[in-house]
């Protein structure tokens, strides 16, 4: 028996394909997340990994911020919920998560069997998310995944004051015209993201451990200067990208044991006030 996790995220679709055991099977990712052909494709990667059909699923979790257009899904289940349980199983020792996706940062304090304690989220503003992270990247033409490459070459930090993704790109291309390195000028701007996360963790607590997950938890550099702003390790794993639509395959397996009724527990949408007059919304 099979259960699928799908987390159509505003950046990536990422699929987890569990068996009764709890044991991944199968995992599929692809670079567009909510109203593209992201979530598909990345349901047939998973698929095709487990060597299963979609008839072979029992039971189906879609978790993030698209999870209401899978409309065939069993259930949906609220990114916070999903990453706590994904967490609980990929670190089983740690009572904080930090998951920065492409469009809020989030920190997690988790309990027992990842079950979700407080937490505390940013995803009002682009900054300290992986959007600045990408807008950042296209400024130096390079890939997302080249930054901290950049981090390791710096000798030191060019620091960006403005944490509003809109000004920090103005200031960035000013500090490229004034002859700054690209490395450095990374080396500023990972400061500025975790200076930022770092805040956000403070609010509910950090440690003793501390896990990492979402798409900029592949970024080395950032996850090094975080990790000496908060005085702890942090642990991570190649699936940190996956956490969420593993613990919403690990919601479907446990709902579809005990035979419960579907339910979706909503978290605030991005709706609202924007956050601050240089992004007018925009940024985000
Ligand atoms: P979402 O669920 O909102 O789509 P993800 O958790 O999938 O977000 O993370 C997407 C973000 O992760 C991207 O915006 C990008 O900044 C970052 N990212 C993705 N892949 C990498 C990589 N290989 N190295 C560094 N950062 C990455």
């Amino acid at each position: 028996m099979f259960f699928l996790g799908i987390d159509i995220g505003s950046t990536a679709s990422k699929c987890v394909v569990v068996n009764s055991e709890g044991e991944i099977v199968g995992k599929g990712l692809y670079g567009s997340g909510a109203g593209t052909n992201g979530p598909k494709t990345a349901i047939g990667a998973a698929l095709a990994e487990a060597g299963i059909l979609i008839e072979d699923i029992a039971y189906s979790c879609a978790t993030g911020y698209g999870r209401n257009l899978l409309d065939w899904a069993d259930m949906t289940l609220s990114e916070l919920s999903c990453h706590a349980k994904g967490a609980g199983m990929l670190f089983p020792t740690a009572k904080t998560v930090i998951d920065i996706g492409g469009q809020d940062a989030k920190v997690l304090r988790i309990g027992e069997g990842g079950r979700l304690e407080n937490f505390a989220m940013n995803d009002k503003c682009a900054a300290g998310t992986g959007r600045f992270l990408d807008v950042m990247a296209s400024v130096f033409q390079c890939k997302v995944s080249d930054l901290q490459d950049y981090d390791a070459q710096s000798t030191k930090v060019a620091s960006i004051s403005s944490t509003c993704t809109v000004f920090a790109e103005s200031e960035v291309i000013s500090k490229l015209a004034g002859g700054e390195k690209i490395a450095d000028i990374v080396a500023g701007i990972h400061e500025s993201v975790a200076e930022r996360t770092a805040g956000l963790a403070k609010r509910v607590g950090i440690g003793p451990e501390v896990a990492m997950t979402g798409g900029v938890a592949l970024n080395e550099g950032l996850r090094d200067r975080l990790a000496r702003k908060i005085g702890h390790p942090i642990l991570v794993s190649r699936l940190a990208q996956f956490n969420g639509a593993l613990g919403a395959a690990l919601t479907a397996r446990e709902t579809y044991m005990k035979k419960a009724p579907a339910l979706d527990v909503d978290e605030p949408r991005r709706e609202g006030p924007v956050c601050c007059e240089g992004c007018a919304g925009d940024a985000r």
